[in-house]
């Protein structure tokens, strides 16, 4: 499995390509490609012909949440540009978010996609190719992961939204299970539970995402306590982690500082 970096919001220096606070990785595995997320503008189209990687290969669009820097992108997508893709998310990804006054959701409701690229909204577990799954809905089973951001609309009555399509991947390698995730609104700790359970595998090897954390606090501190305990060993932390936070991570862990242009190989 062969993960690419083609959105974050770092770029490393002399080498030229986009960044913009959203996420997208291209990820080559076997016979199947799956791109996770399409950022929030056209740059991955761009980083991804940079980087020389072919979005018509792509099998599937996982969306790993409905925020619009997660799916916006996809407003840019033309289906002759990604011919055999489908795309796969959470039943609960298009329905339309606010903070406050402001749009934060999907740019297109799941008839438009349907219609547009085929899409497959399903909250349960779905095998994307050999040893690499999406999980589908994440039980949260951690207190201290519990929070909403905004609000969501559905048949015209709003709630606070606590982003239930938020959803990630996992790949089982030989070293244990590779979590792939976008924002972990739905607790980066309750994902490494779930795909646990989902792949039948408790070694945590690694984890590449966003885990939205920002404070130096006590949810900070129970998510190294995780990490730690579980012994994982490479963590990227990208997108929605906070400097602060990464720095508490490396006082006890291997951290690696993700950009555009990264890839990380594992078998
Ligand atoms: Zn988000
Ligand atoms: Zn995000």
């Amino acid at each position: 499995m062969k993960l690419t970096v083609l959105v974050d919001n770092n770029t490393y220096i002399d080498q030229y390509y986009f960044g913009e606070p959203a996420l997208c990785f291209y990820i080559e595995n076997g016979d199947k490609t799956v791109l996770l997320d399409t950022g929030y503008s056209d740059i991955f189209i761009k980083n991804a012909a940079a980087l020389g990687k072919n979005l018509a290969e792509a099998d599937y669009i996982v969306f790993s949440h409905g925020h619009d820097d997660h799916t916006k992108g996809l407003k840019y997508l033309e289906k002759a540009q990604v011919p055999k893709a489908e795309v796969v998310a959470h039943p609960e990804c298009f329905v339309p978010k606010y903070v406050g006054d402001l749009f934060v959701g999907s740019p297109y409701s799941k008839e438009q996609i349907a219609e547009k690229f085929g899409c497959n909204a399903t909250a349960q577990p779905l095998q994307l190719g050999e040893n690499l799954w999406y999980l589908g809905h994440i039980p949260r089973v951690f207190d201290h992961e519990i929070s909403s951001i905004g609000y969501k609309e559905k048949d015209g009555v709003r709630a606070d939204d606590y982003l239930d399509d938020d959803t990630a991947l996992v790949y089982k390698s030989k070293k244990g299970l590779f979590i792939i995730t976008g924002c972990s609104h739905s607790g980066i700790c309750n994902i490494c539970e779930y795909a646990k359970s989902v792949c039948g595998e408790q070694k945590i090897y690694g984890i590449i995402g966003g885990f939205h954390l920002f404070e130096d606090d006590e949810k900070l501190a129970k998510t190294v306590d995780y990490f730690v305990a579980n012994k994982i060993e490479k963590l990227y932390p990208c997108h929605c982690v906070s400097l602060k936070a990464k720095h508490r991570m490396m006082e006890k862990l291997d951290v690696t500082e993700v950009g555009v242009g990264l890839s990380v190989e594992i078998e």
